[in-house]
């Protein structure tokens, strides 16, 4: 699957190590963290061609129930994990909850010091608001200003579609500037490869530096950016 993006004209994959910390894994049965993370990432460098990157993913919780220190530990170790494999950046992704931004960039920053981060959040429909009602301005309060030593690059991620997203990155962009990656849903129902292509290129005009798909997006989505936007 890794290899059909690449050979698409992707950039950048993710691995699939979405859901694959250990208090995730616990609830499946699964105990085997650094296999499942590692391997992931290791699979990845198999298939990467030259110059492409690998982005270790991780999920958010979605875990009222788990103390900060647990979500810390659990992003920690996976990062870690990852790490290990080579992966070039982490991306927290799909985010919604200030507590579980704030948990999940501690882990991030302690498993793997020095990585690049990207974190994105998943929108509602309603406006600019998380998927689970938080103000889309209290969750960039929560990743706080750049520092020394670690800078992030904010995004938006699944839930919307395409032309939804445009509004919602537009929005973002002007609560600030560190917004530069566009990740919209491609499914339910389909968007098609063309619709989705011109998406991303006005997202590029918004001023993204970074475009993909989520939920729904296949090889061929990839493939009908590189005409419009070739060499990006
Ligand atoms: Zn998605």
């Amino acid at each position: 699957m890794y290899a059909a993006y690449f050979a698409a004209g992707a950039d950048a994959i993710h691995t699939n190590s979405f859901g694959a910390t250990r208090h995730d894994l616990v609830s499946a049965g699964r105990s085997d963290v650094r296999a499942i993370n590692l391997g992931a990432a290791l699979l990845a460098r198999e298939v990467r061609p030259a110059g492409r990157w690998i982005i270790g993913d991780v999920s958010p919780p979605w875990r009222p129930d788990l103390d900060e220190a647990t979500l810390i530990d659990g992003h920690a170790e996976q990062a870690s994990f990852l790490m290990e494999g080579g992966v070039d950046a982490l991306h927290l992704e799909t985010q919604h909850a200030v507590r579980e931004v704030v948990a999940g960039l501690a882990g991030l920053g302690q498993g793997a010091p020095g990585l690049p981060i990207w974190i994105s959040f998943a929108l509602s429909d309603a406006g600019l608001e998380s998927v689970s009602g938080v103000p889309l301005a209290e969750l960039v309060a929560a990743v706080g200003p750049d520092q020394p030593g670690r800078s992030v690059v904010l995004g938006l991620n699944c839930s919307l579609r395409p032309e939804r997203m445009l509004e919602a990155f537009t929005l973002a962009r002007a609560l600030d500037p560190r917004f530069l990656l566009f990740q919209p849903i491609t499914g339910d129902p389909d968007v098609g490869p063309t619709a989705f292509a011109a998406a991303c290129h006005a997202a590029f005009e918004k001023g993204a530096h970074a475009v993909g798909g989520c939920c729904g997006t296949t090889p061929e989505h990839i493939r009908a950016i590189r005409p419009i936007r070739p060499g990006i």
